[in-house]
């Protein structure tokens, strides 16, 4: 387990003060090796080399935004997502989830199983069947690993426009590359078809979890009523189809699943009780 990781789950079980969290200095260097080698990698990459990649991405964005400093939502919030990581292909990955003090509404996987969730989307939920969905949605994109293909793609063609700079040994301008491709990543978003992949997928595994199949579908519909140009949905509309196509896309292939499902619990007292503010 990775020190990154370890921290994390230790802050998690322990309810360490967020003041006590520390992130690892990011190793860029690091960063750059494992990303080369993926993409010179036609083998398939490595469980191990997963979650090294993640880890290092993990540290980025928990950079960018700190935990949010409340030991008993984080808890809650892991326990919810990995009983729902259980069921899935994947489930023994080191699963993590955390929740970030950031006002926007988002939530996004890193390879090898660690996902975030932002406060600001937290708080536009009614429910922990909602919570399921998004979590479902997420977890699904880590099951298939679509970040981690999409970095695999990335990376060769980064490395293939680079093929001079490559002979003549000149290794900065690649890296460079590497680099900003990673960080661009997450801002840039994935293709279409994973994410309805995820959606229709994530809604399959909160429904074998025990949950309304609702959730995913209802937390779409708040996200449809809020205004495109609220900047708090920006980086989220940016990075995922329109929040009406993914309705009418799920509408189409998953009503039979999502009607089979839809009389199991909500859970939305327990949700307003775990995730109210201290
Ligand atoms: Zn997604």
């Amino acid at each position: 387990m990775t020190r990154a990781i370890a921290t994390l789950c230790l802050l998690l079980a322990a309810g360490a003060a967020q003041a006590q969290f520390r992130l690892p200095s990011l190793d860029i260097n690091k960063m750059v090796d494992s990303v080369k080698n993926v993409g010179k990698a036609t083998r398939d990459i490595t469980q191990e080399e997963e979650i090294a990649i993640g880890r290092d991405l993990a540290a980025t964005l928990l950079g960018a935004a700190p935990l949010v400093n409340d030991a008993r939502l984080q808890r809650y919030v892991n326990s919810v997502g990995r009983w729902i990581a259980s069921q899935s292909e994947r489930p023994d990955l080191p699963w993590q989830f955390g929740v970030l003090d950031a006002p926007q509404l988002n939530a996004f996987a890193v390879p090898g199983g660690t996902i975030f969730i932002t406060r600001g989307l937290l708080e536009r939920m009614r429910s922990e069947a909602e919570l399921a969905g998004v979590l479902g949605h997420e977890i699904v994109h880590v099951v298939k690993k679509h970040h981690l293909k999409a970095i695999q793609k990335g990376a060769m063609t980064a490395l293939a426009g680079d093929a001079l700079s490559m002979a003549t040994k000149d290794k900065g301008a690649v890296n460079t590359k590497l680099v900003s491709f990673g960080k661009e990543m997450y801002s840039r978003g994935l293709d279409k078809g994973d994410e309805f992949e995820a959606d229709r997928l994530g809604i399959v595994l909160a429904a074998r979890a025990g949950y309304d199949a609702y959730g995913l579908p209802s937390v779409l519909q708040t996200l449809q009523a809020m205004n495109a140009q609220d900047s708090g949905v920006a980086l989220m509309f940016k990075t995922h189809p329109a929040p009406g196509e993914r309705l009418d896309t799920l509408g189409e292939k998953m009503q039979p699943t999502l009607d089979r499902h839809a009389s199991q619990p909500q859970l939305a007292e327990r949700f307003a009780v775990e995730t109210k503010a201290k």
